[in-house]
């Protein structure tokens, strides 16, 4: 069976002391939940403090990027040996955000999943198709095209450090959301497509979250469905009133 696991992306959003303050509170109400693997990924400059703050906790801390290689002369880039120094278990990877707005490829995305696992993190690898690609029809070959680039040279014992988030990126940060059966097939391709590239107990215990506008109110049905093991939450994961909620859809679908 596999855990679900909810995962707030705070981007670049919350100033320190909101950041400490955050973690403070789902420390308190969320703090010691066991049956859904738990991650918050502030910006670089608060994992540390949020690291801390969240020592102990059932909580962990993940990065919104890393560079791929371990140290050296890369102006503005942070390493994985250092993430890990802060207290970090997790890196998204490849996020919409990083794709089309800071131009990163597959490739690169690639160079980044496989130096994570070689570090000791685990990556978040991002993928999901723009709404142009959507209405031409173009989804499966998008999405399995990116699977397959990100996950060039990764083992089959590797994999199970890895978590796959599908975000539509007609669905990032826009409200709108896609309906739990668009979710699924898209779920179910990438799975299969796993199953293709490695085997299918690989595929069989591959976390695959969902991310795209996901909110107290649409998380239940998103969450039940059969594929879906868990979200990348962004703007509802920036207050615990609304990622809180989020986490207790988890918990209730029974699926741990
Ligand atoms: C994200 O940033 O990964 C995301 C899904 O954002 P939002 O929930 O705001 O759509």
């Amino acid at each position: 069976m596999r855990k679900q696991f909810v995962a707030g992306n705070w981007k670049m959003n919350l100033d320190q002391e909101r950041s400490l303050a955050l973690a403070a509170e789902l420390r308190k109400q969320v703090g010691s939940v066991e049956d859904v693997t738990l991650a918050v990924c502030p910006p670089f400059v608060y994992l540390k403090g949020v690291a801390e703050a969240l020592a102990g906790s059932s909580i962990v801390v993940g990065a919104q990027n890393m560079y791929g290689d371990p140290g050296g002369a890369f102006t503005g880039e942070v390493s994985g040996p250092m993430l890990l120094d802060v207290g970090c278990r997790y890196v998204i990877l490849g996020h919409s955000e990083r794709r089309h707005v800071l131009g990163e490829g597959d490739r690169l995305i690639n160079t980044k999943v496989l130096a994570a696992l070689e570090f000791g993190l685990k990556p978040i690898v991002c993928v999901g198709e723009k709404l142009e690609q959507r209405d031409a029809g173009r989804t499966e070959q998008v999405v399995c095209g990116q699977v397959e680039s990100v996950l060039h040279g990764v083992g089959r014992r590797q994999m199970a450090s890895v978590t796959l988030a599908y975000e539509p990126v007609w669905a990032i940060g826009t409200g709108r959301t896609a309906t739990p059966e668009q979710a699924e097939e898209v779920h179910v391709l990438i799975r299969c497509l796993v199953a293709d590239l490695f085997d299918a107990d690989v595929a069989e215990d591959l976390i695959i979250q969902y991310g795209g506008s996901v909110k107290p109110e649409n998380a239940g049905e998103l969450l039940a469905r059969e594929n879906v093991d868990g979200a990348l939450v962004g703007g509802a994961s920036l207050a615990a009133q609304t990622f809180v909620p989020i986490v207790e859809a988890a918990r209730s679908t029974g699926k741990d």
